[in-house]
């Protein structure tokens, strides 16, 4: 999860979460993702066994759409494979050595959301998930 930035090629938009993280989010009625249950599998000869826990998959559905040309990005889908293509030198690039760039957005396509686009999200979204001490959390702030 990246709080006003993004990983480089990184585009996914769900995870696997805890119930305490749902329970959390739900809680301080946070915005912009849903809950579906997981159920979480692992293998031990040839058998699978169930974790005990429960387990959810959050899926980030909150919009903002990212201003690739205020950033000197051209983007475009390669005809041939379907990825993202990226052309141009991403500003700010202090991060470079972190994988980690700055992301503007365009403020009027922001839902408000809590969690957004490509994995974004709001500061109190941050200081909620540190306090209540949830692992697995990753936060970057440019
Ligand atoms: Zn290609």
């Amino acid at each position: 999860m990246l709080y006003g930035g993004r990983k480089i090629g990184s585009f996914d938009m769900w995870s696997i979460v805890s119930e305490r993280v749902k329970d959390l989010f739900e809680a301080e009625q946070f915005t912009g993702a849903r809950f579906y249950p997981a159920e979480l599998v692992y293998s031990q000869r040839n058998k699978q066994f169930k974790f005990e826990e429960s387990y959810y998959v959050m899926a980030v559905v909150g919009r903002a759409e990212i201003d690739f040309a205020a950033m000197g990005v051209k983007c475009s889908i390669c005809p041939k494979c379907g990825h993202y293509v990226f052309e141009g030198k991403f500003p700010l690039g202090v991060r470079e050595k972190k994988g980690i760039y700055p992301t503007i957005m365009k403020e009027d396509t922001w839902d408000g959301s809590d969690l957004f686009g490509h994995n974004n999200c709001t500061e109190r979204f941050v200081v909620k998930i540190l306090s209540n001490k949830l692992s697995g959390f990753v936060f970057f702030t440019i």
